[in-house]
């Protein structure tokens, strides 16, 4: 059911990376900055990403050999620097995502390339290299946007819907690698009710979470997709759902021919088969409309 199939690496059915986004408080501080010392139920929910689910959830991957991706405002980086060691010691990559979570399509030119200046910053100090790879906080990606990845030398973008599996979004410059998702793979869509963000929905139970993350995966791993949620650790982390995620994490083992990667790598396996023509992505010029068609 997929035209032009990627080939995986060792001839694996399919990819599969579990991608955390480390929002921390930042989302508090962006959106609520008039009246944050007010805000302290919900500040106390995000806090438990960084505090109480990020060392679970490194616990959990490294139980397993996993090395996984998170994508962390720089915000985030410069606040929680104990958890950030964690991230690295546990071999895992440290992707860009913001600098504290603002709306990259609200920001002027200048805005947006003051806030990726100072996210990467904050992740060279702490640790030692550039980000390759980027997801648009809330998705909010810019006509600009793919511009300033490729002056800030990134190799992949992680916030599009576009395919099953990995294509091009490029522009005259040249190509960055897309690792595409989509909604039912983002927690926020079954596990988020929170007030302070308007956002009030019934919650589903953990294992119908696990349901729909599941039956994702089956099909991947039947056509040869890469299979990449959009998690969060106060969302995710909890101890019912992480259950799940370990449950997840054995099923995929059982089913066997899995490859489990950062995102880093899956983008430099891409760039490899372009480069030696050995698979044609389908590729992306972005952005897809300079002005509306009326
Ligand atoms: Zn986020």
């Amino acid at each position: 059911m997929i035209r032009n199939p990627i080939p995986w690496p060792n001839g694996a059915r399919c990819a599969v990376a579990f991608t955390f986004d480390m929002d921390g408080e930042s989302l508090m501080h962006v959106h609520h900055a008039k009246d944050i010392s007010d805000r302290i139920v919900g500040t106390s929910d995000l806090r438990y990403g960084p505090e109480v689910a990020m060392p679970r959830l490194i616990d959990l991957f490294a139980k397993y050999d996993m090395k996984q991706t998170f994508f962390i405002p720089g915000w985030c980086v410069k606040n929680y620097g104990s958890t950030i060691e964690e991230v690295l010691k546990g071999g895992h990559e440290i992707a860009y995502h913001g600098w504290l979570h603002g709306s990259l399509r609200d920001m002027s030119d200048d805005e947006e390339a003051e806030d990726i200046a100072r996210g990467v910053e904050a992740i060279v100090a702490a640790t030692g290299e550039k980000p390759r790879g980027f997801r648009a906080p809330s998705y909010t990606m810019s006509h600009r946007t793919l511009g300033l990845l490729q002056d800030h030398g990134m190799a992949y973008e992680a916030s599009l819907f576009g395919d099953d599996i990995p294509y091009l979004v490029e522009n005259e410059r040249g190509h960055l690698v897309e690792l595409p998702s989509h909604m039912p793979m983002d927690d926020w869509t079954q596990f988020v009710s929170f007030p302070d963000f308007g956002v009030r929905q019934t919650i589903k139970a953990p294992s119908q979470g696990y349901q729909v993350h599941v039956e994702e995966f089956d099909a991947m791993w039947e056509y040869g997709g890469l299979w990449c949620s959009v998690w969060h650790p106060f969302v995710s982390g909890r101890l019912a759902r992480a259950m799940q995620i370990e449950r997840l994490i054995k099923h995929m083992h059982d089913k066997g021919g899995v490859w489990f990667a950062r995102m880093d790598e899956i983008a430099a396996h891409v760039n490899g088969l372009v480069e030696r023509e050995e698979w044609s992505p389908r590729r992306h010029t972005l952005p897809y409309w300079t002005k509306a068609d009326t």
